[in-house]
């Protein structure tokens, strides 16, 4: 069963919620009671930023500069 991640504007917390997909789109409730959520992307989609691999096409991972120096 998929998870979602929600967050409460009313108090600031996160929180997951194991639901059908069908399901996907209803709101969910905070575990404080508050009825006040908005559905958050799924992780997968918020690891896009960070900028960890520039787009200069050099490989990450392996040696310190990938390579290039032999280490
Ligand atoms: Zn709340």
């Amino acid at each position: 069963m998929p998870r979602y991640e929600f967050r409460c504007r009313a108090c600031g917390d996160t929180f997951e919620v194991n639901r059908p997909m069908a399901e996907a789109g209803r709101p969910a409730t905070c575990p404080q009671g508050h009825a006040d959520t908005v559905k958050l992307l799924s992780t997968v989609a918020v690891t896009g930023r960070g900028g960890s691999a520039p787009s200069g096409g050099i490989p990450s991972g392996g040696g310190c500069c990938g390579g290039s120096c032999g280490c």
